[in-house]
């Protein structure tokens, strides 16, 4: 019979894999923890408007990546594409801006976006993110890089590069926004049809473009940051300082644009070298303007989202698998009596906090006695009729060999008094 496979752009995370992604999670939750960020879970669908109206229709991703569907003739609604949006519905949605002035809240879940599949780009992917609602203070901005910065060097993540840019306020980009139409225009022809659709919808993506006739082109476009505001430019400068007292390193990137609406001032990606073309790990920025968007009070925000599938690569790629769980005590049985007990006995050693493996096979003592050595365990309880009749098993310490006879009540104790010493 043919064989199901997985969706195309989705993947399954093996046993192997899923012991690095615990690593990153556990570290998230430590680091996130410690500086007072919560977590948020908010729904995998949300109305297609929330992503229309928080992340913008002109975007590639609102515009062409999303799986939207009709929940039966009810409601048009999307498969998340990112969590910024459904994040800040929910801070709204539950009055989240009264439990006091600022909120710090971290995500981490699968995202959904129709792209074209490749290394490090799937349509099922995940996000860990974080966003810090409610300040306007550049420290607020640093604060979320830092961790970001943080987080990756903790789970021992290397050769990475902070790009950093200001995208300025909406009202620094509209004369921008102008003279980059200017610009692009008498090269029109030249330009890949993506972006000649963006020179009237959304010129600022241009920047954004990895075709390289266009990245040759923009690469010589008029530079944001020279449009900038003096206040504008003040927060950009306050927030760098604040970078530079942390010690973290950045460059800046007069071209990085984030593909989203909402991004007001700062931009930044966290990128390394070692991940090909798919090379951003982390992007994120400040999004003054999205909490009003979504009908919410004008709330400043800043946050940032790192693509679990890409730093897991960059893990791999550095240092291999993580090891499982060792088994600690491999449980071997055989006859019907013997057979009858042992799930209980492996039971009460895990209850005990033993990692303890039952052999189900019914094989043969040796067969048995093999697996227990290839599990790695140390100890060995052994159960046949004869010792389920009296209410014992043989305990084999397998570094050494040594055996010795046990009443089944006393096994646990006496494990534990081993592992003591
Ligand atoms: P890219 O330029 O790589 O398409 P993006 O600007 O679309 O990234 P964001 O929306 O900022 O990405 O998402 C933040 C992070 O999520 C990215 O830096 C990346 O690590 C990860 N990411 C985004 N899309 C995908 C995808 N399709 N597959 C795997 N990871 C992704
Ligand atoms: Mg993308």
């Amino acid at each position: 019979m043919e064989i199901i496979q997985a969706v195309r752009g989705t993947r399954d995370i093996l046993p192997e894999e899923v012991r690095i992604w615990q690593q990153v999670e556990a570290k998230a939750r430590e680091i996130l923890g410690r500086a007072c960020y919560q977590e948020i879970r908010t729904p995998i669908f949300e109305l297609t408007e929330l992503f229309a109206r928080g992340i913008g229709s002109a975007t590639d991703v609102v515009g062409k990546e999303m799986y939207s569907f009709s929940t039966r003739g009810e409601q048009e609604v999307s498969l998340r594409p990112e969590n910024t949006a459904g994040v800040v519905r929910a801070y709204i949605q539950h009055g989240l801006q009264a439990a006091g002035d600022v909120q710090r809240l971290w995500y981490c879940g699968p995202m959904f976006r129709y792209e074209r599949p490749q290394a490090g780009r799937q349509r099922q992917f995940h996000q860990l993110g974080l966003e810090l609602i409610g300040s306007r203070d550049p420290r607020a901005d640093a604060e979320v890089i830092a961790l970001a910065w943080d987080l990756l060097q903790a789970v021992g993540a290397e050769n990475l590069k902070l790009l950093l840019n200001s995208i300025g306020d909406p009202q620094d980009r509209l004369a921008y926004r102008q003279a980059l139409v200017d610009y692009f225009t008498p090269f029109r022809e030249q330009l890949d049809p993506d972006s000649q659709d963006r020179l009237t919808r959304n010129p600022l993506r241009i920047l954004d473009s990895k075709d390289p006739r266009t990245r040759e082109i923009a690469d010589q476009a008029p530079k944001l940051l020279n449009h900038l505001s003096p206040d504008s430019q003040a927060f950009f400068e306050q927030v760098q300082a604040q970078l530079h007292k942390l010690g973290i390193p950045y460059e800046l990137d007069p071209y990085l644009v984030r593909g989203l609406d909402y991004y007001t001032h700062t931009a930044f990606e966290i990128v390394s070298p070692d991940l090909g073309a798919q090379s951003t790990v982390c992007g994120g920025g400040r999004y003054d303007g999205l909490v009003a968007e979504l009908g919410g009070p004008s709330t400043p925000a800043v946050g940032w989202a790192m693509g679990m599938e890409r730093l897991v690569l960059l893990l791999q790629k550095k240092q291999g698998s993580v090891a499982s769980a060792p088994v600690q005590v491999y449980v071997i049985s055989r006859g019907a009596k013997a057979e009858a007990q042992s799930l209980q006995i492996a039971q009460s050693l895990r209850q005990a906090g033993f990692c303890t493996e039952l052999d189900l096979s019914g094989s043969a003592f040796g067969k048995q006695f093999k697996r227990a050595s290839r599990s790695g365990a140390i100890w060995a309880v052994t159960l046949g009729d004869a010792e389920a009749a009296t209410g014992e098993v043989q305990l084999k310490h397998l570094p050494t060999g040594k055996q010795q006879t046990l009443l089944q009540a006393e096994l646990v104790n006496y494990l534990g008094s081993q592992w003591e010493r």
